[in-house]
């Protein structure tokens, strides 16, 4: 067997299973979720509704299902979602808005990805037979294209204001919203009343195999069960998933500091190679950088070669993604090699 360990920067989503994890999941008590008959499903949509302080929540398979319900929940054909150019929504959920809810967009140009209030309020359309109807806003927080840059609780209640004094909906893609919870010390609870809905990705940094849930109030989640077994996501003994997502929140919540502690590092070396043209800002356990020559692919088979995997954004950029499998030792050895790599 291959000994010398892989360092694996591409995403968070590459975590496996800990052994308490494994341990939560082989014991899990399960039943039939299509039923909602399955305790542990059901013991965490409680524990991610309680956390955010929404009635109740759904267990779906990806992220891509969560914001996607949400996006036919809140809207109907005809309609329009504003939201930022970067979103996910809008890049990486293959025009699934489109395609599901038949709604149109519009793209916004924020900075770092963020929006503001003032834009949400000009990209409010007026009521004619000619113009899409402005149903929904979303937000992606923290803006993962954008390179993990947050909003800050302050921003997401101005953000909300606008929103709701329009009449629109607000979705919150809360992908890695714990993330911006351990590094702004805010909590759950204070987020949740901003949005009317929220989805929250399991299997990033908090490091669950698989699975999202999508919070809201009690009207908005029955609808939503519709539509998740409409598009295929009414899984059976879901519960095994579930208990890894529920031992997530119990033990990897606090954690991610350290990853964020641990991007900070990487960015500041990175900085000072004589390749690197500039480190995008590290706001959480996202590090965007630049190289002077357009030769990411080159840089990315040369890192290969001492056994880390990174994904490039650009011909000259890269990104690495820190996360609970990336450890301190693979720190250390990380900043070796880029120290002498050429
Ligand atoms: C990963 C991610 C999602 C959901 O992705 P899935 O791979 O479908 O779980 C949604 N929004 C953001 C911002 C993400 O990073």
């Amino acid at each position: 067997m291959d000994q010398i360990e892989w360092i694996n920067l591409m995403s968070d989503t590459v975590t496996r299973p800990t052994a308490g994890m494994l341990q939560a999941m082989f014991s899990a008590e399960v039943g039939d979720d299509v039923f909602g008959e399955d305790p542990t499903v059901n013991a965490l949509q409680e524990k991610a509704a309680q956390l955010f302080g929404k009635e109740e929540a759904l267990f779906c398979p990806s992220g891509t299902m969560t914001n996607q319900i949400a996006i036919k929940v809140h809207t109907q054909a005809l309609d329009e979602v504003i939201c930022e150019q970067t979103s996910h929504i809008y890049q990486y959920e293959t025009g699934g808005y489109a395609y599901n809810s038949r709604v149109a967009i519009q793209l916004l140009s924020g900075q770092n990805g963020k929006l503001k209030p003032d834009q949400i309020k000009t990209a409010v359309r007026p009521d004619q037979d000619w113009l899409p109807h402005s149903a929904l806003v979303v937000i992606e927080n923290s803006c993962n294209k954008a390179g993990g840059s947050y909003y800050t609780l302050e921003e997401m209640e101005d953000l909300s204001k606008a929103t709701h004094s329009a009449g629109l909906k607000f979705h919150l893609d809360g992908a890695r919203i714990f993330n911006v919870l351990a590094e702004t010390g805010n909590t759950p609870l204070s987020v949740g009343n901003l949005f009317d809905s929220i989805s929250v990705c399991l299997s990033k940094g908090l490091g669950a195999p698989v699975g999202s849930v999508l919070i809201g109030n009690r009207d908005f989640i029955k609808q939503s069960r519709r539509y998740r077994k409409v598009m295929g996501g009414g899984m059976r003994q879901a519960g095994y998933l579930a208990a890894a997502g529920i031992y997530a929140l119990d033990h990897h919540v606090e954690r991610l500091k350290e990853d964020h502690f641990r991007a900070k590092e990487l960015g500041q070396v990175l900085q000072q190679l004589e390749m690197v043209e500039r480190v995008e800002p590290v706001h959480t356990n996202i590090i965007v950088f630049h190289l002077k020559e357009p030769k990411a692919d080159e840089f990315l088979r040369k890192l290969l070669r001492h056994r880390i995997k990174a994904v490039a954004l650009g011909p000259a950029t890269v990104r690495f993604v820190t996360h609970l499998d990336f450890t301190e030792a693979m720190l250390v050895q990380t900043l070796r090699v880029l120290q002498t790599i050429e």
